[in-house]
């Protein structure tokens, strides 16, 4: 339930409404609007459905809210949110690029990536130092070592640092080095590591899960917010559907209904949409032309020679066009990168 406050309400009848719910084991999650405040009810179904909230005085209307995410539904904040990462910003007008190796594979290969995605434009370095693959037998990455390179390179370049967090235990080694965790699709709903990340300040890219709808993407974001940590990112990856030709099925769709639905910034990933390096520009642009605030793309020194996902990389050059081609789209659009 949303509770919309009167517009001339005034700050005693607020502190009182916030009194009320608490009185009655709610939490009470004040949104200050351009027109109006809102206060959102959190806790229990049933104490919800009962509370009388339009008999408060300074309340103008209580709306039900249908879905079981709260915080991170639009009727909850209507502004979209605009996530500080160490000075760069997702969100709001400028479009964020975060680009570089799927894996950390050495130091050489990582500083040549980063000074190529800084070269073409981006603000962020990607690369996974925890991989979570799906054979054993593949590149599991360099884990600490590899994260001693991000940040090391990001010191050097200047670029803030995205890097994949797998498990609880390596949370505090991740986030020593790291400007913003990740959160992978195999991951999109391991709660335990959620409800420790949502503990946090740390900005988090939420990936969306391999199958996952919207609505539980959305209540994966939810445990964050919920344990205090707003600086949650949407990352569409493409989802698991019939058609094999691509990796992924890249839902561009979801960009435009997680505007509608959330308040969040929405980042896409073309490389994972869809597997192949030749269809990463074009799915960039569209993204972009959807609304994204985001692109995250995979870009290696030498596709042929990656250790991970090489056939869906870019190479330095081919980034730098996709760059300029996306910087038009914005453009058409009214927003630029950054
Ligand atoms: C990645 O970004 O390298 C990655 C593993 O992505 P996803 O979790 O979307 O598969
Ligand atoms: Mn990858």
């Amino acid at each position: 339930m949303i509770l919309v406050m009167n517009s001339k309400a005034s700050q005693k009848e607020l502190d009182y409404v916030i009194a009320k719910v608490t009185e009655r084991g709610l939490r009470a999650h004040v949104s200050e609007g351009k027109e109006c405040t809102i206060v959102g009810l959190i806790g229990e179904k049933d104490i919800i459905a009962e509370f009388n909230g339009e008999a408060l005085p300074g309340v103008e209307k209580a709306l039900a809210v249908t879905e079981s995410y709260k915080l991170a539904s639009r009727k909850f904040k209507e502004a979209d949110t605009v996530v500080n990462v160490g000075g760069v910003f997702v969100g709001g007008n400028n479009i964020a690029v975060m680009a570089g190796p799927c894996a950390v594979e050495s130091r050489e290969q990582l500083l040549e990536s980063a000074w190529a995605v800084k070269s073409g434009g981006a603000q962020f370095l990607r690369g996974g130092a925890f991989k979570p693959r799906t054979s054993p037998y593949a590149f599991q990455g360099l884990e600490e070592v590899g994260l001693r390179m991000l940040a090391e390179v990001g010191k050097i370049t200047g670029l803030k640092i995205v890097t994949e967090v797998v498990d609880v235990g390596s949370l505090p080694v991740v986030c020593e080095y790291a400007d913003m965790l990740q959160v992978g699709a195999r991951n999109m709903q391991n709660f335990q590591l959620l409800k420790a990340i949502g503990k946090l300040g740390k900005p988090v890219l939420l990936k969306r899960g391999l199958s996952a709808t919207l609505d539980e993407w959305l209540n994966a974001a939810e445990y964050i917010l919920n344990e205090g940590n707003c600086n949650v990112i949407m990352c569409e990856r493409g989802i698991r559907t019939f058609e094999n030709y691509t990796r992924n099925t890249l839902d561009l769709s979801a960009v435009a209904a997680l505007k509608l639905l959330t308040h969040l910034p929405v980042v896409v990933d073309p490389s994972h949409g869809t597997g192949r390096w030749k269809l990463v520009a074009p799915m960039a642009r569209a993204a972009v032309a959807a609304g994204a605030d985001g692109l995250m793309i995979e870009v290696h020194p030498c596709p042929a020679n990656a250790l991970s996902d090489g056939p869906q990389s870019l190479t330095p050059d081919n980034f730098t066009s996709l760059m300029l081609e996306v910087a038009a789209v914005a453009g058409a659009i009214g927003r630029k990168l950054q």
